[in-house]
């Protein structure tokens, strides 16, 4: 139990951070500013929390944000308006909506108005087509957050069998597909998937998006495995926590993600890391 190692996202996170820094200040001795537009569309506090650490991160790494916030009642003809302007302004680079959006908008309809060379999200189906079959385009950042996790902190994927739980459009497929990309042999598990316990106890590489709070325990790990948390949660005591019970899992596991601190601070990490690069791209044609 003593021997497992905490995965430390924060202090990875800041290093992606402080790298992004780096090329934002030599975009701007080219007199390049980059510029992340951030729509929220109403008050969800969720959102907001999300919205505001997203600001924060591109005021530490010398990004400036476009910031709308528009009201509840917003209509989608009135988004979808902004994210045409937002498409030709050459300043920005990148263009971020919120999600979830009220019920009166389409996610879908908005996520494919936004042009595949802003879409940092990576979730425009441009972005995702160009990620399974292997060409250059923007990453979805919590999955890309969680291979630069194994990466740095030495946790090799190729050969290594690799168990995502979840199969949501945002991370789990889209986990499998970037672990296969670095020749990980990938397990895709849900909720029709018989004996799960059993199919993750075969994972050198577990990763739990799964939406349940401390559902992954002991019993779902495979000695000295790495497991990976994606979950975030508030528990009845309104602390945040992950899909993995993580007191449990340090009892087998050889790694785990702490929550908070694990995937979340990547996941923001890679946004600025997209944004940089859709700067980089736009302005030198480089990819
Ligand atoms: P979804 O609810 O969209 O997907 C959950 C997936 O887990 C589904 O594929 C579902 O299967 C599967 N599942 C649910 N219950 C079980 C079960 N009992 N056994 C096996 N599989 C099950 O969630 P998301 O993918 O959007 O997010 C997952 C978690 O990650 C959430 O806690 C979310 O808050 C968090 N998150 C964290 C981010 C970060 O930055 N750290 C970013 C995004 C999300 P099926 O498809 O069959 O229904």
């Amino acid at each position: 139990e003593g021997r497992c190692m905490k995965i430390d996202g924060k202090a990875i996170a800041r290093q992606i951070k402080e790298e992004c820094r780096e090329r934002a200040q030599s975009l701007k001795e080219k007199g390049i500013q980059v510029n992340l537009a951030v729509i929220q569309v109403g008050s969800d506090p969720a959102s907001s929390v999300y919205v505001r650490n997203k600001k924060r991160a591109c005021e530490e790494v010398g990004i400036g944000s476009l910031s709308y916030e528009l009201p509840e009642e917003t209509t989608e003809q009135e988004l979808l308006e902004l994210i045409r302007e937002l498409n030709e302004r050459k300043e920005c680079s990148g263009i971020l909506v919120q999600l979830p959006l009220p019920d009166q908008i389409d996610e879908k309809t908005v996520i494919n108005a936004i042009s595949p060379e802003k879409d940092v999200d990576g979730f425009h189906p441009v972005s995702v087509g160009k990620m399974l079959i292997g060409e250059p385009g923007f990453l979805p950042c919590t999955p890309a957050g969680v291979i630069q996790l194994l990466k740095r902190s030495g946790v090799a994927i190729e050969g290594k069998r690799c168990v995502v739980v979840g199969r949501s459009n945002i991370v789990g497929k889209p986990m499998a597909v970037l672990l296969l990309r670095e020749n990980g042999t990938v397990t895709v598990a849900h909720s029709r998937t018989k004996d799960l316990k059993a199919v993750c106890r075969e994972a050198d590489i577990l990763v739990a998006a799964v939406g349940k709070p401390r559902m992954i325990t002991e019993e779902y790990i495979k000695p000295g495995a790495a497991v990976i948390d994606v979950g975030i949660h508030r528990d009845e005591n309104n602390r945040l926590c992950g899909d993995v019970d993580t007191v449990r899992a340090r009892r087998a596991a050889g790694a785990v993600t702490p929550v908070p601190g694990g995937v979340g601070p990547m996941t923001i990490a890679m946004l600025m890391d997209n944004c940089i690069r859709s700067a980089e791209k736009l302005f030198t044609g480089i990819s």
